[in-house]
């Protein structure tokens, strides 16, 4: 066996090169480097961060991208005590105040059984429905699909547990604002895999809920007796003081300038097999600084770009082209993101909380927009004190043309809508308008065979590992979590072939 210090040396000396400086390729790299390995990043925009993009502009903080995040998964709350984030996260004021819009008006969503029960968001029937969700609940069935079971819709799952009037009034809303998607074209298995496996598990999603949150309780008992070192994630959505780019911004400070390479644009990978798994990788990247395109030699690949970029790439193998031809094309959802503010006394009926989520059926009430962030509600130091900051997204599946249009036409659409909802008068004081061609990918009927075509190109190209948000779900915190994962799976590939003396 090798000795420490040898292991050491050998770790230090392997090479790894991740594509695509997003939040989930820098928490890739930043567990990389800090396990000793040589880290080169290589980003083809001239910033990074990729869907989380902050501005700073005139005393008002806004995000163009994710506004923000939670720390379920245990590899987010690793990073954070790593970086030393915890100073720098802001948790939103009244964040427990969401709403939704019914009858053309915002209604406080209901946070526990007895709300609901005063609440007029849903008529009687529907409540009931909830509440005797574990004994009326209906299987899937299974005869009316053609291929295999995992392909249900979301809205087809939530209506058989709780009905049509659900779907419509609580799904539909979370799904647009969460993913720009509808219920009717998402895959329930990939867009809520812990409630799908909560089915198969107990049938009753209520009661699962329930019984699986007693044996979490139990778990952690057992982590304050001392058995395991798991923090307990702190409840609920964040940001940072300078919104969620402090996130990635930091993730780069750390990484520095050797490490992160931006305007490279990653254009070939070519894979040929060695003796061992050393230097089996060449990246041809371009790069604005030289006219010539530049090679990265690595051991291995994290490939974290957006599959519609890869499917742009050439592949080679054992010098031969290695076609893509299997990787099926991934639906996008084009999105635009409006910021407004307005004077304070401008704004008649101002809402406490997180924001308001439109449904889909909303629109016969002449609602065109799919949701606003109270941002400055929420985070007081986003705007001045005598004005409001609002972040509103428009388009998705519902709306894909809208999203298109010009900043006037959104502006007045924005407008609109806020002076229904919330009151406003007059136009807004300050207008940005960023657009996103392709905000989310699609989670569709047929994402398996997404995943099934970047296993085949795992399985077929050693050294070579995707992950991102095509792969382990769509929020900050999954696609932390789906880099670390790679991270880590590079680590032992690369660690069981150091048996092999690299050549120097
Ligand atoms: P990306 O951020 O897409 O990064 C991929 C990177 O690869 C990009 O920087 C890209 O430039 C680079 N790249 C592409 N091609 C190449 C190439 N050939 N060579 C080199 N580099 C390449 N999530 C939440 O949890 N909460 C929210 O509130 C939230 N809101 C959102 C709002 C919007 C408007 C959007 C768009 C997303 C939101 N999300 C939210 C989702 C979340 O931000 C993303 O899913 C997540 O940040 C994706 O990270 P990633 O690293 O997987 O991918």
């Amino acid at each position: 066996m090798a000795s420490p210090a040898k292991q050491d040396q050998r770790t230090s000396r392997k090479r790894v090169a991740v594509v695509g400086a997003g939040v989930s390729g820098l928490a890739a790299a930043y567990k990389l480097k800090a396990h000793g390995f040589n880290v080169t990043v290589l980003e083809a925009d001239g910033r990074a961060g990729g869907k989380l993009r902050s501005v700073s502009y005139n005393g008002l903080i806004w995000d163009e991208g994710a506004n923000t995040m939670t720390e379920s998964e245990p590899e987010v709350q690793c990073l954070f005590d790593d970086l030393g984030l915890r100073e720098k996260q802001q948790f939103p004021i009244s964040q427990s105040k969401r709403y939704i819009v019914r009858n053309g008006l915002p209604v406080l969503v209901p946070t526990d059984p007895i709300t609901l029960i005063k609440s007029n968001i849903l008529s009687t029937k529907s409540k009931f429905q909830i509440i005797l969700e574990p004994f009326l609940w209906k299987k899937y069935n299974t005869s009316k699909v053609s291929e295999d079971d995992t392909d249900e819709s979301v809205g087809g799952f939530f209506q058989r547990h709780f009905g049509k009037e659900v779907v419509d009034y609580l799904i539909d809303p979370i799904v647009a604002g969460t993913s720009a998607g509808d219920p009717d074209s998402l895959s329930m298995s990939h867009s809520f895999p812990e409630l799908w496996n909560i089915e198969k598990r107990f049938g009753s999603i209520l009661a699962g809920l329930v019984l699986s949150k007693l044996s979490t309780k139990k778990e952690n008992r057992g982590v304050r007796n001392g058995t395991t070192g798991k923090r307990k994630p702190t409840r609920g959505s964040f940001s940072f003081q300078n919104g969620m780019q402090t996130l990635t911004d930091t993730l780069s400070k750390e990484l520095g300038e050797d490490v992160l390479k931006l305007r490279s644009e990653v254009l070939s990978l070519s894979y040929n097999a060695g003796k061992s798994a050393s230097q089996n990788w060449s990246l041809t990247y371009s790069s604005d600084r030289n006219s010539k395109n530049l090679i990265a030699d690595a051991d291995a690949v994290i490939m974290t770009a957006p599959v519609c970029n890869v499917r742009e790439m050439k592949f080679m193998k054992g010098g031969i082209p290695f076609p893509l031809n299997f990787l099926p094309e991934v639906a996008y959802m084009p999105l635009s993101v409006m910021i407004t503010t307005f004077r304070k006394e401008s704004v008649k009926r101002p809402l406490e909380g997180f924001g308001v989520l439109v449904p889909s059926l909303e629109q016969q009430n002449g609602l065109r927009t799919l949701g606003t962030l109270f941002s400055s509600m929420m985070f007081p130091n986003r705007a001045s004190n005598d004005e409001y900051l609002y972040t509103t997204f428009i388009g998705g599946s519902r709306n894909r043309e809208l999203a298109k249009s010009s900043t006037d036409e959104l502006k007045q659409i924005v407008t609109s809508d806020l002076r229904q909802l919330l009151g406003v008068e007059g136009e807004p004081t300050f207008v940005n308008h960023f657009y996103w061609s392709k905000a989310f990918p699609l989670y569709g009927r047929n994402y398996d065979s997404v995943m099934k075509a970047i296993e085949t190109m795992e399985k077929s190209l050693p050294g070579f590992f995707y992950a991102g948000n095509h792969r382990d779900g769509l929020s900050v915190g999954k696609s932390i979590a789906s880099g670390c994962k790679a991270a880590d799976l590079v680590i032992s590939y690369l660690e069981s072939s150091t048996d092999q003396p690299c050549a120097e």
